[in-house]
């Protein structure tokens, strides 16, 4: 698996229609234990993110993936904007001057994400975040020597929905305390989209 910039451009572009398309869903999962904004935070920071670099003539994926972060976190409100943002920006230092990027480069770009996320947050596995998807996302692709696309889509779902049984301690969610339990993530769940829309790129469904 190697990641050109074009990649890279339809990655985003993908996690972008996935997010318009579930804008709903996400809001409900938030309405059950947040606020009810997640759909529309994630939807109007990926339409943002596509505005700015559909167009444009990207030489290096750490550009494309620079302008995503700086994004997501100047135009979308709550926890997540900064979250997201702070992944993809160190997702884009990790991979500078790797054209195309490679597996091991991807690979610990994901993992510094995970701990950019992690820092940003103070969180860690099993508070019911994104990083509890983010984090066995690593895991995979750490542990994939023969990698599949499906596998990672499937990884990512299942990753999604463990995060139901959590009882969540960071975030908005933390305030309704074992009543979160029951709900899947808000954050996974968008979460599970950008590894899904990336699942569809590298298998060349997007
Ligand atoms: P807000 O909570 O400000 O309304 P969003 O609804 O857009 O922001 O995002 C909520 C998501 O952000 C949660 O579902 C969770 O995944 C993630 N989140 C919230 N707080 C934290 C945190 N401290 N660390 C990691 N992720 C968090
Ligand atoms: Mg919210």
């Amino acid at each position: 698996m190697t990641l050109t910039v074009q990649d890279v451009v339809a990655w985003i572009k993908a996690s972008n229609e996935k997010m318009q398309a579930n804008k709903d869903y996400l809001t409900t999962l938030d309405q059950a234990i947040g606020d009810g904004d997640h759909g529309i935070n994630m939807a109007r920071g990926f339409q943002e993110v596509v505005n700015k670099i559909e167009n444009q003539d990207y030489t290096s994926s750490s550009d494309v993936l620079k302008d995503t972060a700086m994004t997501l976190m100047s135009k979308v409100g709550g926890a997540s904007g900064p979250l997201f943002g702070t992944a993809f920006l160190k997702l884009s230092t990790a991979v500078k001057g790797n054209d195309p990027v490679d597996y091991a480069t991807f690979t610990n770009g994901l993992a510094e994400a995970v701990n950019g996320i992690k820092q940003r947050g103070k969180a860690a596995k099993g508070e019911k975040t994104l990083v509890d998807v983010w984090s066995p996302m690593v895991d995979f692709f750490n542990q994939e020597a023969d990698f599949h696309t499906d596998k990672m889509a499937e990884e990512a779902k299942n990753a999604m929905e463990q995060t139901k049984d959590m009882m969540a301690t960071k975030g908005r969610a933390a305030y309704f305390k074992e009543r979160s339990i029951g709900h899947i993530d808000p954050g996974s769940a968008s979460s599970f989209y950008i590894f899904d829309a990336l699942a569809d790129v590298i298998g060349g469904k997007a």
